[in-house]
């Protein structure tokens, strides 16, 4: 039975929200839901999916 995770903080911008919650999976191994956060917070937690990161992420235009 996945499980919901509340009061998550999300590490991204200075906004520091820390309400989010997160449904993870029965082993938790993997984010099924996110809440409470932004687009740019809900990508991010759905990025800890992916089995190899980028190993060059893309950067912010300077
Ligand atoms: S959810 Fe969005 S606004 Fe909140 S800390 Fe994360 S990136 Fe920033």
């Amino acid at each position: 039975m996945p499980k919901l995770i509340t009061g998550v903080g999300c590490p991204y911008c200075g906004s520091s929200c820390d309400d989010l919650e997160v449904l993870v999976s029965d082993d938790e191994t993997k984010v099924l839901e996110v809440h409470n956060a932004c687009i740019i917070g809900n990508n991010l937690f759905h990025h800890a999916n992916r089995p190899h990161p980028p190993a060059n992420p893309p950067q912010a235009p300077a």
